[in-house]
């Protein structure tokens, strides 16, 4: 989905540097991003869609000096409970750790990097959604199982074999049971 000009400003409607709109929008907005290339404060949008299920805007850059391209992502900032450790310890959500672990059990298995994304969003958003300050590790634990779960199986032995110390196999055993019966409810 392309987005409408005033959703996003920086998205010109013609290309070209005597483009009067994209002038006027960047008197507007101020200097554009810096070139991660080359420094140079001279980049433009020439594309914005939405990604990850419209949880992220996608931007396509321009530097109009070196004319590398490059992509930006914007993402709602989100005020997540914190997690309560098994210690009873209290930790700040880290969103690169769970995608890290996500990505560690998915390694060499056919999932796409957008379907990972979708998943590290659904999750954020159960959080969010708790209305909760803090949350236990086990809950947020069990979500990651289930995501994994419905991207692909093998990964999700593999993290529930390291996320969880199961005392027999016979309780692993039942832990996927109880998945596969809730994926088949969906
Ligand atoms: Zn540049």
């Amino acid at each position: 989905m392309v987005l409408e000009p005033e959703q996003d400003i920086l998205r010109p409607h013609t290309t070209g540097s005597n483009c009067s709109y994209l002038k006027r929008v960047l008197e507007k907005v101020g200097k554009s991003m810096r070139c991660p290339f080359c420094s140079i404060q001279d980049t433009r949008v020439i594309d914005s869609r939405l990604a990850s299920e419209g949880d992220q805007v996608r931007r396509r850059r321009e530097c109009g000096s070196c004319k590398e391209r490059f992509t930006t992502y914007e993402i709602a900032e989100l005020t997540l409970p914190k997690i309560i450790k098994r210690d009873g310890s209290r930790q700040t959500f880290d969103e690169k750790k769970l995608r890290s672990g996500m990505h560690r059990a998915l390694e060499k298995r056919p999932v796409k990097s957008e379907d990972i994304e979708a998943a590290v969003s659904r999750i954020k958003k159960q959080m969010t959604a708790t209305g909760d300050r803090e949350m236990p590790a086990g809950e947020l634990g069990e979500w990651v199982m289930k995501e994994l779960n419905l991207l692909d199986h093998v990964a999700f032995v593999r993290f529930a074999s390291v996320y969880r110390s199961f005392q027999d196999v016979s309780e692993f055993t039942e832990t996927i049971k109880n998945l596969q019966q809730d994926n088949e409810s969906i």
